[in-house]
């Protein structure tokens, strides 16, 4: 996707501080963390949100959480517990449009 800022970051594009990479997935950190660990993990197939999974690019969805298992052991946090989520769409308050998963951790974290 020509103007995915995210699409942009995975071809080096956009600098960003890269956490992990895979054939299939690519992790940094986000640029305004809200915990001190936050990492976004991406697939490397442009897809917008959760709305566009299906039979064809199912894959990813299982290669990000193998990928997450991975970064949240070389990050210290597989013992301490972590957060993985995705927002989808207006009403989650999603602002960028390339299928995102934060993963977050390094502290208590509340809910609500
Ligand atoms: P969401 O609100 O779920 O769409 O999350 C988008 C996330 O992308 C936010 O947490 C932003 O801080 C983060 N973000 C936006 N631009 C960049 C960037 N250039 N590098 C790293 N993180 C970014
Ligand atoms: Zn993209």
């Amino acid at each position: 996707m020509e103007n995915c800022i995210f699409c942009k970051i995975i071809k080096g594009e956009i600098p960003s501080t890269v956490v992990y990479e895979d054939d299939m997935v690519f992790a940094f950190n986000d640029i305004n963390p809200i915990a001190p660990v936050h990492v976004l993990i991406i697939p490397k197939n442009h897809m917008s949100s959760v709305m566009e999974i299906n039979l064809s690019n199912e894959n990813y969805i299982a290669e990000i959480h193998k990928a997450a298992n991975k970064i949240a052991e070389k990050l210290g946090i597989a013992e301490s517990g972590f957060r993985l989520i995705t927002n989808c769409g207006k009403d989650a308050g999603q602002t960028v449009f390339h299928l995102h998963y934060h993963l977050l951790g390094g502290k208590v974290l509340g809910w609500g």
